[in-house]
């Protein structure tokens, strides 16, 4: 499913008309194609400044210039006049109270009208409950504000701001994020914030391409959406992808399984025993799995006083219950191999709730909860998990939504358009890879920054 002002945004002849009549003219995002590449940013230019009290600042450079990234340092004072840039990186790490907030306007005040189309700003700066005193806490707390704002900005543009919390010691796990943000994976990323820790233990280097090799994934719901999406893009990194769906659509579940060379298992995830079936299934197969993505779910709409117990009952058992029975098995018997990722679908509404949907956004909501919760139990087994909460998507889910309703979710959000499921594989399979180890217990929106929960 596509959007239709984005590609009539993109027809010179229709271009005028639309932006007369006053609606969006929404940028066509630029999206990576294939998997990740060892130098992403290689072409590209990035204007990089380390506050002067920045503690991450050498570290930053150096993973910059690892992404084949021409890094040039300073506010881009040395460019010309319409010289532009890809990304536009700030690392105020170590700030140590609201004064030192000064660095971003100093630095993005003469650099921000050098962002090139689909560009990209990343911010650094101190996890705030890791830092020394509470005006420090306050100033990076600050900085989250800061690049919301920006990102609102800029987003008319197809560009993005988000920002990385790092915890002191954990310097050598920003690579993931930063390469992420930086790239064209995540190109509907927009407004988020994620925390880089050393909460999970695991060592070794992330693989930058191919990321992974050898693993085995299972994609719940996979046959087709975001969850068919999902396995193409693991599949993409090099995993062998197995797809669950319900039998009634096995066949949609065999082509998209065809497609990327990987697995079927029909089964409903309802079934009282399918954390059993599934376990059985990956240990005499496979010998157990590395990536589990929770991605099944549904929604019966109705306002709670109109609303049917069973479309309670449905929604709740589906897109809650079942995965946390199912994790009991897998994770419980270790199924789930050790530097394993768990990732659960939540949504903007479960952030923000929406009129209709207490029982999709009660869901969506104990999602978050739970990756946070069970995150700390996994902590030893190098084992993160984290939920993905998107916005507006093109899907099937999406395209029974009334066309009034459906075109504020699209174009409420500061990239004026709906997203992708390509969009949110991206983000799963980031979540999924080695580079992520810093990244756990944590919720990240793929909504091009959505009003909604905002
Ligand atoms: P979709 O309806 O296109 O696909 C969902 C898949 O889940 C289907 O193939 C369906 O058969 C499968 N499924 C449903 N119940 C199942 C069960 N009991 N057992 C096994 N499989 C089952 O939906 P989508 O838009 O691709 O959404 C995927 C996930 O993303 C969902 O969890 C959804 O809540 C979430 N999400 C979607 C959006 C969006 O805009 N599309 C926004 C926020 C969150």
């Amino acid at each position: 499913m596509s959007d239709y002002l984005v590609r009539a945004a993109n027809t010179p002849a229709l271009r005028s008309i639309i932006k007369s009549i006053g609606l969006p003219t929404p940028q066509t995002l630029a999206r990576a194609e294939g998997g990740y590449a060892e130098k992403p940013l290689k072409g590209k230019t990035v204007l990089f400044s380390a506050a002067g009290y920045a503690t991450a600042g050498k570290t930053v450079e150096k993973l910059l210039a690892d992404t084949g990234a021409e890094v040039i340092n300073g506010d881009g004072s040395a460019l010309a006049d319409d010289g532009r840039v890809h990304g536009l990186v700030l690392d105020v790490t170590g700030l140590s109270g609201p004064d030192d907030l000064k660095a971003l306007y100093n630095f993005f005040h003469s650099t921000v009208r050098k962002l090139q189309t689909c560009g990209r700003i990343v911010v650094l700066t101190d996890v705030p409950e890791s830092t020394a005193s509470v005006a420090a806490a306050t100033a990076a707390r600050a900085v989250e504000g800061f690049v919301r704002s920006i990102g609102k900005e800029i987003g008319k543009k197809g560009s993005t701001a988000n920002l990385i919390y790092v915890e002191k010691g954990a310097e050598d796990r920003i690579a993931g994020p930063l390469r992420f943000f930086l790239s064209a994976h995540s190109a509907y990323v927009d407004g988020q914030a994620a925390r880089v820790t050393n909460a999970v233990q695991q060592s070794g280097s992330p693989a930058l391409s191919n990321a992974l090799k050898g693993k085995v994934a299972l994609v719940t719901g996979g046959a087709r959406g975001i969850g068919a999406a999902t396995a193409g893009r693991l599949a993409a990194e090099g995993a062998h992808v197995v797809c669950l769906d319900i039998p009634a659509d096995e066949e949609t579940l065999n082509a998209t399984v065809a497609s990327i060379g990987g697995t079927a298992l029909p089964l409903d995830i309802t079934d009282p025993e399918a954390g059993r079936k599934i376990a059985d299934f990956l240990k005499e197969k496979f010998g157990g799995v590395d990536v589990v993505v929770h991605n099944a779910g549904v929604t019966r709409d109705k306002t709670l006083a109109n609303m049917k117990e069973q479309f309670w009952d449905m929604v709740l058992n589906i897109n809650l219950a079942s995965i946390l029975r199912i994790n009991e098995v897998l994770l419980g018997e270790k199924i789930v191999n050790k530097g394993g990722r768990v990732v659960c679908l939540s949504s903007i509404g479960g952030i923000a709730g929406n009129m209709g949907q207490t029982n999709y956004g009660a869901t969506k909501a104990g999602l978050i909860g739970y990756v946070k919760a069970e995150s700390e139990n996994l902590a030893d087994e190098g084992i993160c998990i984290n939920a993905v909460a998107p916005g507006f998507i093109e899907t099937r889910m999406t395209a029974e939504i009334p066309f009034v309703i459906r075109e504020a979710g699209r174009r409420l959000c500061s990239l004026s358009q709906g997203g992708q499921p390509i969009d949110v594989a991206e983000l799963i399979t980031f979540l999924s890879s080695p580079g992520a180890v810093g990244v756990t217990g944590q919720t990240i929106r793929v909504c091009g920054q959505n009003l909604v929960g905002a």
